[in-house]
């Protein structure tokens, strides 16, 4: 399939998965029984006007996203959720942390001035091996912002960790090689910016791409919290290396964010547990 169609098919489905988890009122049953809070880490790649590309969402969008975040007391930073996840504090429920994956020159010339109005307590990640680069493949259409960019970003608020050295998958390599990932960028950016780097972000965050031997590296790293990007809400107790985040796609709309926010698209995780078994399983005939 086409990836515009391959991309179509997939927002219908996000959007049914959101708008039957809010008719089914399963949200409203879950606010009613005041179960445990859930918190949520949103992810975000680029922003900017480009209609169609799920992985840009566009600036007036994110503005009216972070605005509605900001007045109901909903954005938290990475230390909240880290103590929140070590059970030490309560947050209110629905609670987000905003994540940035991959550093891109959009962070610094979009989404930077509407995380300054707002005071988003915001993480970027980034791949200290691609800061500065220019575009480098088709789902990277924008080039990387530099050193200096993000040290603009760091003095704003942006906190600014891990994405790996050069955005490669972790779980493809040997286990010298995903440690040298992940000590290497730890260092690169840490010296690069003066700060210490204590999170890191898989690169693509499937479940092809992090494991509990990718886990360890990030941890004998020195990392104390890590997030991928299956679907899911973060509750207290979970182990800090290895979160679920929530995916933000460009062009769904208000509603469908602020469903998205409340937990609509947790169940989302079921279809990012199942397309990597389909693939294997496809590999797996195909070489019998
Ligand atoms: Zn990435």
């Amino acid at each position: 399939m086409a990836t515009s169609a391959r991309q179509r098919v997939k927002r219908v489905a996000r959007q049914g998965v959101a708008m039957a988890s809010w008719a089914s009122g399963s949200l409203a049953v879950r606010a009613l029984l005041g179960t445990r809070p859930r918190v949520r880490a949103l992810t975000y790649h680029r922003f900017g006007d480009a209609p169609g590309d799920p992985w840009c969402v566009a600036t007036a969008d994110f503005a009216v996203q972070m605005r509605w975040l900001a007045e109901r007391g909903l954005l938290v930073s990475l230390d909240a959720v880290r103590d929140y996840d070590a059970g030490g504090t309560s947050l209110p429920h629905d609670s987000v942390l905003v994540t940035i994956d991959d550093g891109c020159r959009s962070l610094v010339e979009e989404a930077l001035p509407v995380l300054r109005e707002f005071a988003v307590p915001a993480v970027a990640y980034v791949s200290a091996g691609l800061v500065g680069a220019a575009a480098v493949a088709a789902d990277h259409a924008e080039p990387f912002a530099t050193w200096d960019e993000l040290a603009k970003a760091q003095e704003s608020g942006v906190e600014i960790g891990s994405h790996a050295f050069d955005h490669r998958s972790l779980a493809r390599m040997s286990d010298a090689e995903a440690l040298d990932q992940a000590v290497r960028s730890r260092e690169e950016i840490g010296a690069r910016l003066g700060t210490p780097v204590r999170s890191f972000a898989y690169p693509f965050g499937t479940r092809a791409d992090f494991d509990a031997r990718t886990n360890r590296a990030l941890a004998d790293a020195g990392y104390e919290i890590a997030f991928h990007s299956v679907h899911g809400s973060i509750r207290p107790g979970m182990a800090p290396i290895g979160l679920p985040r929530v995916k933000v796609e460009g062009g769904e709309g208000q509603r469908i964010f602020e469903l998205t926010s409340r937990g609509a698209m947790d169940a989302w995780r079921a279809v990012d547990e199942l397309v990597p078994r389909l693939a294997r399983a496809r590999r797996e005939t195909h070489a019998r």
